[in-house]
Formats: structure tokens, C-alpha cells, sequence
């Protein structure tokens, strides 16, 4: 028997009713049925996707908190993130998808990050755009901050070299918020404030990496948070010489050829194989 979950079965009494509730009351808050599914997911990207998870956290990137997304690869309005959980326990059964609004799929019960508006208004505007990381790691915060830009201190973090744009929420959302990306026209305002950029900073928070794929997203979230080290070691030496623009642009090139051969040293010491 189908019933609907707009107005509940043809005859409805009292056992109607309660029906008709509870699927309401799996739908998402704004009342509004599921998207669609665009399939299974291609299992090796689901693989690196888990795989992403466990070795942000291996390299430091993430702790508890922070999240890595990928873009489906059988429908371009479709993303797949896990589910709220401390990345380095992610298994692929914790993947759940979502359409580019952040409303999942099929969320089986289970509980979405607050911030994966971050992710779904990013692919909006992003074409180009395959997988994104968000993490609070620590060496990035001190140039969220202040006004000291970050800037890329050797070639492997020649994707900084275009510049790294910093999000203040209180020009969006006001000086009272808690933070966090929790609802589309803040992740908008991230994504407008990111614009091209591979990296942008968020004032009082983290920052979001993004890539045309997991390997490459993960490679930058990484050399991020290694570059944002090195500058505050140079910085307390002296006045550091910076990659130029054309230098960076360059080695960004030549880097995103070799994102495999850090991948798979990653990827085998993160699952316990090195
Ligand atoms: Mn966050």
C-alpha cells in the first residue's frame, strides 16, 4: 500500500494520523521530502573517501571535528560526507549522501554534521570542484586571526600562492554567532568570500581546502597546515621570501602530477600497514 507522505494514507483515522507523523517526522526539519539518490557510489571512491578521513587525522589535519567530501560521481548535484563522527573512525558504512541544499539522502537515523553547508554551497558555485576538506588544524588559526596573510613558504604549497582569503562570519551572521557554517547563506557567504581561491581561512575557526579530487584536497589540507608551521618558525626569524606568484603557480602544476606518491605513504601508514 503507498501513502503519501504529504497527506498520509486515502483513509485516515486514528492509526493514519500517527502514521502520517512519524513520516513526517523523519523528513528534515524544513518539511520538505528527501532528494533523490543518485546511486551507488563508485566503490573506490568511496574507498578514498574513508581512506581521506583516517589520514587527516593521522597527519594532523583533524581531531574530533573537521570533515573531507566528495562530489558523486554518477550525478554532479550529489555529495557524499559521513555521518557526525570523529573522522578517524569513519568506515564505509558511515558515508551518507546529500544533494547540494545538505539534505540527505536517506539519513538511516543517523545525525549530519552542523556544518556540511560548508560542503553542499561550495559545489553550488564550484564546478571545478571534487572534493573539499574543513578542519580546524591548528597551525592555520593564528593567520585566520590576525592580518598576517599566508603565503606559501616552499613549492609543495604552491596551491597558496593566488592568495588565501579569510571569512569573518560577523560581516554575514553579526557578532553574536557560535561559529559554526550551520545554514546555507553562511556556507553561500564562505563560498563567496572563497571564490577561485584552493584555500580560504575562517576568523576565530579553521579552514576549507578544495580540489578536483579526494587525493588532491587531501595533499592541500595537509601542506596547509605543514606551510602555516614553517611561516611562523620563519616569521620569528625574520621577514621570509615568499614563493611569487608565477613561482607557485608553477610548482602547483608540477604538484598536482605527484599527489599519488604522498597518497599512498599516507594512506598505508594511516590503516596501520607502515
Ligand atoms: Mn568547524
Amino acid at each position: 500500500m503507498s501513502n503519501c507522505l504529504c497527506c498520509g494514507p486515502a483513509s485516515p483515522g486514528r492509526r493514519g494520523f500517527l502514521a502520517s507523523a512519524i513520516a513526517l517526522a523523519a523528513l528534515p526539519a524544513w518539511g520538505q521530502t528527501p532528494p533523490t539518490s543518485a546511486g551507488p557510489a563508485d566503490s573506490g571512491l568511496v574507498e578514498d573517501l574513508v581512506a581521506a578521513n583516517r589520514i587527516l587525522y593521522d597527519q594532523g589535519v583533524v581531531d574530533g571535528f573537521g570533515h573531507v567530501s566528495v562530489r558523486h560521481d554518477k550525478d554532479p548535484n550529489r555529495y557524499l560526507l559521513a555521518r557526525s563522527m570523529a573522522p578517524a573512525l569513519v568506515t564505509r558504512d558511515d558515508i551518507l549522501e546529500y544533494d547540494l541544499d545538505s539534505a540527505p539522502v536517506d539519513a538511516r537515523g543517523r545525525t549530519s554534521y552542523l556544518e556540511r553547508f560548508i560542503h553542499g554551497e561550495l559545489y553550488k558555485v564550484r564546478p571545478d570542484v571534487i572534493a573539499i576538506v574543513h578542519s580546524h588544524s591548528p597551525a592555520v588559526i593564528p593567520f585566520a586571526d590576525t592580518a598576517v596573510p599566508l603565503r606559501p613558504m616552499n613549492h609543495i604549497a604552491g596551491f597558496l600562492g593566488a592568495g588565501v582569503p579569510v571569512f569573518e562570519i560577523r560581516d554575514t551572521a553579526g557578532p553574536a554567532t557560535d561559529m559554526l557554517i550551520r545554514n546555507p547563506s553562511l556556507g553561500h557567504a564562505l563560498a563567496a568570500t572563497m571564490g577561485t581561491h584552493s584555500v580560504a581561512l575562517m576568523r576565530g575557526h579553521g579552514s576549507v581546502a578544495a580540489a578536483q579530487s579526494i587525493r588532491h584536497v587531501v595533499f592541500r589540507a595537509v601542506y596547509t597546515e605543514v606551510n602555516a608551521r614553517m611561516q611562523s618558525e620563519a616569521m620569528k626569524l625574520g621577514t621570509p621570501t615568499f614563493l611569487s606568484t608565477e613561482e607557485a603557480a608553477a610548482a602547483a602544476k608540477t604538484n598536482d602530477g605527484l599527489v599519488d606518491r604522498p597518497w599512498e605513504l599516507w594512506k598505508q601508514r594511516a590503516l596501520g600497514k607502515a
